[in-house]
């Protein structure tokens, strides 16, 4: 039994059955506070870590959406759940290069993780919520961070709540499940209420789908593995699929202007990946066939390329990023 688990189960037996949403809350909490759970000996890889192409080409549709909104010298580079900081130090680089020079913010929860990140943007600065951002212009990116919030699940319109049950923790009911996630739709609202008010453009790239359908998407993820959901809490990754309708609705509402969604393939060929890797292999002819892998991995239609998606929001007065339609 993990640590968790003991807990969990502690918890169940004198409160009584509790939500996904408080499960995966917990679960995540611990699995992200524990581990940097990143690359080939962890858990699973994001497109940062797969090729430096996809935070440079970040920092570019950012650094030109900045130029054309004025170049504003009070916006700061803001990022959601950054990981190892790897995509904010490659995307830096750019908007540096740009003449850029705003601050790094990060919203960050885990220790582990602020470490690494502070080994990548030295001079970066945390933050522990959305809300506790300066109210200043922003250039914000979220990758494979809305994935990670909880979720809730109905069963013919009631909560689907965790039991224990003979072999461990058990869902109390089955059918056909319908998706909700107040705490994704909370963030992206504070977001856009953000923009809207004081400027800036957000980039949220994750997996999901474009219309809000039923289904189960809560997944884990260990070793590179699916693995069950329910089984060794907090020690394997759980995530469910964006649904980018209720994302775009909670973006409305807080009053940012919100782009198409694009295939993360489709808009990484917009922002010029394929110069990008031609470059990069001219000056490096060794490195040749390492980005035609990432290439392939981060672009590629049954890889990365279109089950991963991209939406901008942006302040009304601020211009359309570049890839989108
Ligand atoms: N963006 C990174 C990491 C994605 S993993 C990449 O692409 O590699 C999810 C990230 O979100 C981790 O950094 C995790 O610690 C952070 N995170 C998860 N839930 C969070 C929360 N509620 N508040 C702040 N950060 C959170």
């Amino acid at each position: 039994m993990t640590p968790l688990e003991r807990a969990l189960s502690e918890r169940i037996r004198s409160e009584g059955a509790i939500t996904l949403e408080a499960y995966m809350d917990a679960c995540n909490a611990y699995y992200y506070a524990t581990r940097d759970p990143f690359g080939a000996a962890g858990d699973f890889v994001t497109s940062p870590e797969v090729s430096q192409m996809f935070g440079e080409l970040i920092g570019a549709a950012l650094a030109d959406c900045w130029k054309r909104a004025g170049a504003p010298a009070d916006a700061a580079y803001a990022e959601l759940g950054p990981g190892r900081g790897t995509l904010a130090a490659d995307a830096l680089r750019v908007l540096r290069s740009s003449g850029f020079a705003g601050e790094a913010r990060f919203v960050e929860t885990s220790p582990i993780l602020r470490e690494a990140q502070a080994r990548a943007v030295p001079n970066a600065e945390w933050h522990g919520a959305i809300g506790e951002l300066p109210k200043q212009p922003l250039l914000l990116v979220a990758n494979e961070f809305l994935d990670a919030l909880p979720i809730r699940q109905f069963v013919g319109g009631i909560e689907r709540r965790i039991v224990i049950a003979a072999g461990g923790l058990a869902f109390d009911r089955d059918g056909e499940i319908i998706e909700t996630s107040p705490a994704r739709d909370e963030a992206v609202e504070a977001i856009a209420a953000h923009l809207a008010e004081h400027g800036g453009v957000a980039l949220l790239i994750d997996y999901g789908h474009e219309r809000s359908a039923p289904g189960d998407t809560l997944q884990a993820v260990s070793r590179h593995r699916f693995a069950s959901v329910l089984e060794r809490p907090g020690e394997q990754d759980l995530t469910s699929h964006v649904d980018f309708e209720a994302v775009a609705a909670a973006a409305r509402k807080g009053g940012a202007t919100v782009t198409g969604l694009v295939g993360q393939g489709e808009w990484l060929e917009k922002l010029g990946i394929e110069a990008r890797a031609q470059a990069l292999s001219r000056a490096n002819p060794d490195r040749l066939e390492e980005l035609n892998a990432a290439l392939a991995r981060l672009c590629g239609a049954d890889e990365m390329g279109k089950l991963f998606k991209v939406m901008a929001i942006h302040a009304p007065e601020w211009p359309q990023p570049a890839g989108f339609a």
